[in-house]
């Protein structure tokens, strides 16, 4: 006589038994990506500059071939460097470069390899000197904070996960797209704020101009046509928290600088 196959000891599996599996399953795989996610933001401090440099080397010839070499781009250079000399002596060894592209988005970012990008659709809603300088100071932060490698390796990661279980999607051939659509954390994109207004402090001796950015295309409520609003969180948070920073530290509104001649709008 045989043995039936399952005794009451021991039933055959039922379809939530392997759901439960099936989610035991799902779980480990879950816990295993988040922790990679947050080891990849520990890893991103010990990303060597040497690696940084080589990984621009990827990534600023497609941006270069965009810029046009001008009077320009030379000016917005000699702005950076002036507010390069308030760096800490370890962000200061380092050469920072703009490249100004002439395109009508308006948004600005930093690429590994020291490089910002401007483009001329920002530099035509800045009206100050100041202003501008909050907008550099704003993406020297990144660096400094490293946003920009966090920003790849999650891309990277994001993309490497895709391409695990969906071997035909995700392809790391949109690298550069990746870069440029990256969005940093809120708290991220905060401390960028916070270390552009402690440069501006620096550079001017006080802080007039800091918000003026937000403010104007907070009131051009023109959503999604201005990329810098997809990429960043909305203006009025942001003119709020600079405020509170302004005046928890004292920091003065003195007279706003005028644009270089070089940078004023031709119309
Ligand atoms: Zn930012």
């Amino acid at each position: 006589m045989s043995e039936p196959e399952f005794s009451s000891r021991n039933p055959p599996p039922s379809n939530r038994q392997l759901l439960i599996l099936l989610a035991i399953f799902g779980g480990f795989i879950i816990a295993t990506i988040v922790a990679l996610w947050f080891l990849f933001e520990q890893l991103v401090w010990l990303i060597p500059p040497q690696f940084e440099q080589q990984l621009g080397r990827l990534v600023v010839p497609a941006f270069e071939r965009q810029a046009k070499p001008s009077a320009t781009q030379t000016t917005l250079n000699q702005l950076l460097d002036r507010l390069e000399t308030h760096l800490d002596s370890e962000l200061e060894n380092r050469d920072y470069r703009v490249l100004y592209i002439p395109d009508s988005t308006i948004n600005a970012y930093a690429l590994p390899g020291d490089h910002i990008v401007i483009f001329e659709g920002l530099l035509n809603q800045v009206e100050s000197e100041n202003e501008l300088m909050m907008i550099l100071g704003h993406e020297l932060g990144h660096f400094a904070h490293r946003d920009h490698l966090r920003g790849i390796s999650r891309s990277l990661f994001i993309q490497t996960v895709l391409s695990l279980f969906f071997p035909n999607v995700g392809s790391l051939e949109s690298f550069a797209a990746a870069i440029s659509s990256a969005q940093f954390s809120q708290s991220q994109e905060r401390q960028a704020d916070e270390f552009g207004l402690t440069l501006l402090q620096e550079n001017y001796g006080h802080v007039a101009g800091a918000t003026d950015f937000f403010e104007r295309i907070k009131a051009e409520d023109r959503g999604d046509n201005i990329d810098f609003l997809r990429t960043h969180p909305p203006s009025q948070n942001r003119i709020q928290r600079l405020e509170k920073l302004i005046k928890k530290r004292g920091y003065k509104l003195n007279q706003r600088s005028p644009l270089p001649a070089s940078l004023k709008k031709l119309d």
